[in-house]
């Protein structure tokens, strides 16, 4: 097992969800047993000894990546979510797409102040998404030493919207 077979596994679907867009769909990954634990193990790997004790995970596959990522660092989970879903007290932070707007939300007692809070998603496209979470956990108080991310497709451009945020991708498309 090793990157290049995590790669045969990722489908490409073409018009999805809309024209002109080619859809990495990783649901071949998540779905084979040795690939996801290959693909969980090198998400956490570079973070080991970074001291983070919370990990990000945004709506909604990055939920499916981000929550065994903190258990196998030892720590907790925070849901970043579209609005609307959290029940308790949330801050919003409202991003722009290429149509219109969206927004994403997290608890205001997510974080302690200060914490060191390890971002994860599993596809980072036009950073818009990314940023948004990195801009909304700061302001609840994070540090956030890392994201880390199945995909990057780098022709995108994404990595420069992180705002200094380092990026650890697995697979990179350029
Ligand atoms: P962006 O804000 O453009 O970086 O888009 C990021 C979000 O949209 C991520 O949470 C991805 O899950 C999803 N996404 C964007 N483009 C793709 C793509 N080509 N294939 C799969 N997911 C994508």
């Amino acid at each position: 097992m090793g990157v290049d077979r995590l790669i045969s596994l990722i489908r490409d679907i073409p018009d999805f969800p809309e024209p002109g867009v080619v859809f990495k769909d990783i649901t071949p990954v998540l779905g084979d047993g040795k690939a996801l634990t290959f693909l969980l193990d090198a998400l956490a790997e570079p973070h080991k000894s970074s001291g983070v004790t919370k990990v990000a995970g945004i709506e909604a596959r990055g939920f499916t990546l981000a929550t065994p990522v903190a258990d196998r660092l030892n720590a907790g989970f925070i849901p970043v979510r579209k609005p609307g879903k959290l029940p308790h007290e949330t801050m919003r932070e409202e991003y722009t797409l290429e149509y219109g707007t969206d927004a994403l939300e997290v608890h205001m007692d997510s974080v302690v102040d200060g914490e060191k809070v390890l971002l994860v998603d599993d596809v980072i496209a036009t950073g818009g998404t990314a940023a948004a979470a990195v801009r909304l956990l700061r302001a609840v108080g994070a540090d956030i030493v890392g994201f880390a991310v199945f995909i990057e497709l780098a022709f995108l451009g994404g990595v420069e919207k992180l705002d200094g945020v380092p990026l650890h991708a697995l697979v990179r498309y350029d």
